[in-house]
């Protein structure tokens, strides 16, 4: 890509002069939400669901979004186009703004909008042939209670803890249990099981991001006829299970073959989540919203 274009709240700005306050709450405080896209061949996918769990983190936090979700919709299609994308991740920014020292949000008083669409720095291939070495960490995932893991805030310090764990250890990700020590999620993404035809993911309230990833496998496996349940596991159920795989939007569907040690299954991306992988990448396709259409080049500020 020559050069990358950032929405930057209301104007497209070169990248290297997209830049914010050092009084952006978002910037003192991690006050903000987020969300991370992904488009393929001109179809984003899932977008409605997208802003709205956008939107929802966003009224849980009291940050009112400056635009309706239509006018959400028109400026990521621009952002794409201004920057040639069709294949792309595109990280939405809601900060609460510019505001005094204090953690006060009234200080702020117009929240930033930022999108960034950049192609897609693909997990490399190989990981998806060999599969992902895991372990679980002390860091527990946040109480529901607490700050509720259903926000996607720019808040990320409890999955950044777990990343530096992961790190320290050797491996690219790990699993964080909730406070009663259920299996909770990935770092940045949701886990699954299967043992025989069952196929389980932790329920909302064990405390995880409802991903949209997550959903759209949800979806797949009902209708693909497995036993698709959300139930909570434990470590011991992951060690035993015949298979594991992690989701996400920029992961899509990959393969945990080992974790703290023990070898999962074969040790080789399973037969079940390689079907669903599969399966995934035909319905990003079928389904994509096509909001990017050739003929139809929207005006760009
Ligand atoms: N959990 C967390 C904590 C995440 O940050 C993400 C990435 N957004 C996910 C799960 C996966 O969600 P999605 O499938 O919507 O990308």
């Amino acid at each position: 890509m020559s050069e990358q274009w950032i929405y930057l709240n209301g104007q497209f700005v070169l990248k290297q002069e997209a830049k914010v306050s050092v009084y952006d709450h978002g910037f003192l405080y991690g006050d903000g939400v987020f969300e991370g896209i992904r488009v393929y061949d001109g179809n984003v996918f899932r977008l409605d669901e997208h802003l709205d769990r956008l939107y929802y983190s966003a009224k849980s936090i009291m940050l009112e979004i400056p635009h309706t979700k239509k006018e959400m919709t028109d400026i990521v299609v621009q952002t794409l186009q201004k920057n040639q994308l069709k294949n792309a991740y595109i990280r939405l920014v809601i900060s609460r703004g510019v505001g005094n020292l204090g953690l006060d949000p009234a200080s702020c008083a117009t929240p930033q909008v930022i999108v960034i669409a950049e192609e897609l720095a693909l997990f490399p291939k190989e990981l998806y042939k060999t599969g992902l070495e895991i372990v679980t960490v002390a860091t527990r995932r946040n109480r529901p209670d607490v700050l509720s893991p259903k926000v996607k805030s720019l808040n990320y310090l409890n999955n950044i803890l777990v990343k530096i764990e992961a790190s320290l250890a050797g491996v690219s990700e790990a699993l964080m249990l909730n406070d009663q020590g259920y299996v909770a999620e990935g770092s940045a993404d949701n886990v699954f099981i299967v043992k025989g035809n069952k196929i389980l993911t932790p329920p909302g309230y064990i405390g995880a991001l409802e991903g949209i990833t997550r959903n759209a496998i949800i979806e797949l496996a009902d209708e693909l006829g497995y036993d698709m349940r959300e139930e909570p596991f434990t470590r011991h159920d992951v060690y035993v299970a015949d298979e594991v795989f992690l989701t996400g939007t920029a992961a899509e569907v990959i393969a945990v073959v080992k974790v703290d040690g023990r070898v999962i299954g074969e040790g080789v991306p399973g037969k079940e989540t390689n079907r669903l992988l599969e399966a995934f990448r035909k319905r990003v396709v079928e389904d994509g919203e096509k909001v990017y259409p050739e003929s139809n080049q929207v005006e760009v500020s």
